[in-house]
């Protein structure tokens, strides 16, 4: 795509319209970047997190004018909007105040030697390609742990989002991070691809759909860089049992319609054992129907747009795909009348293999309910997917819940909460979902020299 340009989902009016990057800006980013990492790589760590630190601060002081970024350029209410600034600063707090420590070096006690020591090092300028969906929070969970190792960036950010990824180069600016550090581009592609074959970087990190992280890994893996990838996922809500359905059916409706139902972990399928499926599916068909649509700037919408009409068409596909073969509709199903990319909250039933909702990504407000007989009948089936990002396990028997969590062919498991994203928790998935982790201790273990000095 990489025509970058602000068209407001709630309204399809295109609000500005940005310049690609030509050859010359190419050649400034990689050249920049090196010069950046030879300097800041020798950057004390205690100055390094200064700069984090400051970057929360700032991202906290100018919440507002953030939050109504994203909520302009991709559809997120606002309110929704602010939780992801609040969290995204507590990103760049958690590597300000844990990076120094995370950062000491590692004394061996292996024999024949004075000394064997394993220093935690950068590796150079990366590349980081981020997704609309999370904005700010993305980047975040890429910028944050890598700046405080040493390494400096080239970010280039979904097309849709070009004001966004505007406002933090700024904010890392105005944080004072080095001019050289961190390079925001508005590059095509190809350019991408030619930047990651470029001796001057040295890893790429990509958070958005499978197609994206295919073809960005074969370009790495052709130039032997490393990657990291964040991609789609089909996570499972499976209910064993409740002893109180209402509360039950609340988590699983913002499981399921958060950020438009945006999300790689929302809950995509939910699998419920049959004694509880009737009473399940009704009230979430039900609490589905309560919620309705409404302007992204407005404090109290719940549910906004989706980041495009084309995202909409595409979920609006998937879910005539399914009826058309015999899927049960249970709610939903249609586009909401009027201009902007609204699509009612949908839930299907009766979703069989043949169907592209079985097997695809929902990347919008529309799930899909199956019905098991045991716990082993569930586990089976949200281990069917391709991918395997993270699943919920919900049950007033935590013992049960523990068992078939454990059984998840996932990154990440819950048992009476669905997809809890924190500083300090790990997030990245297996099979189809990615590659590599974010967050926590785990992020800065990933594009880093494990150097190992010995002295005899
Ligand atoms: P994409 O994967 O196309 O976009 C994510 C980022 O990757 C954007 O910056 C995009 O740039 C960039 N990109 C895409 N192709 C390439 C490439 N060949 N080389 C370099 N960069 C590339 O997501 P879409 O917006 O098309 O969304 C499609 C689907 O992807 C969704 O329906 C969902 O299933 C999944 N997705 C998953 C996300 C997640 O959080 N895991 C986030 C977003 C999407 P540009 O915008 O210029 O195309």
């Amino acid at each position: 795509m990489a025509n970058y340009k602000t068209v407001n989902p709630a309204t399809g009016e295109t609000v500005r319209e940005f310049d690609t990057l030509d050859d010359a800006g190419v050649e400034a980013a990689l050249a920049n970047t090196h010069r950046g990492y030879l300097t800041w790589r020798n950057s004390a760590p205690q100055q390094r997190a200064a700069v984090l630190s400051k970057t929360a601060e700032l991202y906290t002081e100018r919440a507002d004018e953030l939050a109504r970024m994203i909520s302009l350029e991709m559809g997120k209410p606002v309110r929704e909007a602010k939780g992801e600034v609040q969290l995204s600063a507590a990103i760049y707090q958690w590597y300000a105040d844990h990076g120094p420590a995370l950062l000491e070096e590692e004394r061996l006690d292996v024999p024949g030697a004075e000394e064997s020591v394993v220093y935690r090092r950068p590796i150079g300028a990366l590349i980081g390609v981020m997704p609309w969906n999370f904005p700010y929070y993305q980047v975040a969970r890429f910028a944050a742990p890598n700046l405080m190792l040493g390494n400096t960036i080239i970010l280039k950010h979904a097309s849709n989002c070009p004001q966004s990824a505007l406002l933090m180069e700024e904010i890392l600016r105005q944080a004072g991070l080095p001019d050289d550090a961190y390079v925001n581009v508005f590059a095509t592609n190809e350019q991408i691809a030619d930047m990651i074959a470029d001796p001057r970087v040295q890893g790429v990190s990509l958070t958005g759909s499978e197609r994206a992280g295919t073809s960005v890994a074969e370009t790495a893996g052709r130039n032997l860089k490393k990657v990291v990838l964040e991609l789609g996922g089909s996570d499972v809500f499976i209910v064993l049992d409740s002893d109180d359905m209402d509360a039950t059916v609340k988590s699983a409706t913002k499981a399921r319609l958060s950020n438009a139902g945006q999300a790689c972990n929302a809950a995509k399928r939910f699998i419920v054992t049959e004694d509880f499926y009737d009473d399940f599916t009704r009230k979430l068909a039900t609490s589905f129907e309560s919620v309705s649509a409404g302007d992204p700037l407005d404090e109290s919408t719940v549910l906004g747009p989706l980041s495009s009409q084309s995202a909409a068409d595409t979920l609006i596909e998937q879910i005539d795909d399914a009826v058309s073969k015999g899927a049960t509709l249970l709610t939903g199903g249609k586009k909401i009348d009027g201009p902007g990319a609204y699509v009612q909250p949908t839930l299907l039933a009766d979703v069989t293999p043949d169907m592209r909702a079985y097997s695809e990504e929902l990347f919008g407000p529309a799930g899909v309910v199956y019905k098991v007989k045991s716990a082993s009948e569930a586990v089976e089936l949200a281990n069917s997917s391709v991918y395997g990002l993270s699943g919920s396990v919900w049950s007033s028997d935590l013992d049960s819940a523990r068992s078939v969590a454990a059984d998840l062919d996932v990154g990440m498991a819950f048992v009476n909460e669905h997809g809890t994203t924190l500083p300090g928790l790990p997030f990245g998935g297996v099979k189809r979902s990615g590659v590599g982790r974010e967050l926590g201790p785990w992020g800065m273990d990933e594009f880093v020299n494990k150097k190992l000095l010995r002295v005899s």
